[in-house]
């Protein structure tokens, strides 16, 4: 079975540890999802990113596609290939209430400069947040559950009404990702990754190429940006993921990994 025929399933029954597997030709149990989910792969299999992304956001997805973005230190390549195809876009951006000022003046700016029509800021209920962390400091003690309430519960509602979402995922950044598919079946829809096979260097081609805004705290230091709590900056020789949330078990704010669990 070659690796673009190889079907990515998150089993949700299994706890908030990540379990990707591989399954030849069947991604959800539903046979027509199972079916869908293998004849949209056999189209992306030999599509570059511009080609994974029309796929996604126009035919039988046209108007039914968020794309999730956390304008970070990459995010501005897979805006500006959403915004080549249609501006006007759906971009969910996870505003948790904890991220550097930085970040929030980065997405403003990518949003003016890329013509981005639609960005929506998500943020967790004032009631959920008074319940779950009235104090603001659940991230260091529980950063599964701090996740949970600022990120996942956000990003499902936002969800409910697209049938597809596209993330900016790469096979490079993570163990867990690294068997990842460009497409895949996740939390009850189709969901691209346009970027999937792409590494640091073409990253940074496209960057150059098309004179892109960069996220000001990566020259600072920061490879990899999300919260202000559990963010540091990398040291020389260190993984460029290495700052984020730097000493526990955890590489995955829990978005993209099962029903309920906690970028
Ligand atoms: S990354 Fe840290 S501060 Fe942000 S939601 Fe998760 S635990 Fe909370």
């Amino acid at each position: 079975m070659s690796a673009a025929n190889k079907v990515t399933v998150i089993d949700t029954r299994r706890g908030l540890t990540p379990h990707a597997f591989d399954r030849a030709g069947a991604g959800a149990s539903d046979p027509a999802i199972a079916a869908h989910l293998a004849a949209l792969l056999d189209k992306a299999k030999d599509r570059d990113a511009h080609g994974i992304l029309e796929l996604a956001l126009t035919g039988e997805f046209a108007g039914k596609t968020a794309v999730v973005s956390s304008f970070g230190a990459e995010s501005a390549v897979l805006l500006k290939l959403v915004a080549d195809i249609d501006p006007g876009t759906p971009v969910l951006f996870l505003n948790t209430g904890k991220l550097f000022g930085e970040t929030l003046r980065y997405r403003d700016r990518l949003q003016d400069v890329l013509g981005l029509g639609d960005v929506r800021s998500l943020a967790p209920s004032l009631e959920a947040r008074l319940n779950a962390d009235p104090e603001g400091t659940l991230w260091s003690r529980d950063t599964d559950a701090c996740c949970n309430f600022r990120k996942t519960i956000p990003l499902q509602k936002a969800l409910q009404p697209f049938s597809a979402q596209v993330t900016g995922r790469k096979r490079f950044q993570t163990r867990e990702r690294a068997d990842m598919q460009p497409v895949e079946y996740f939390e009850g829809r189709y969901r691209f990754n346009p970027l999937w096979q792409w590494d640091l260097a073409h990253l940074e081609a496209f960057t150059e190429e098309h004179k892109l805004p960069r996220h000001p705290l990566v020259e600072d230091g920061y490879p990899s940006i999300g919260c202000m709590p559990c963010t540091r900056r990398v040291q020389a020789g260190e993984d460029y993921r290495a700052g984020r949330w730097s000493g526990l078990d955890k590489d995955e704010c829990g978005i993209h990994l099962t029903d309920g669990g906690g970028i």
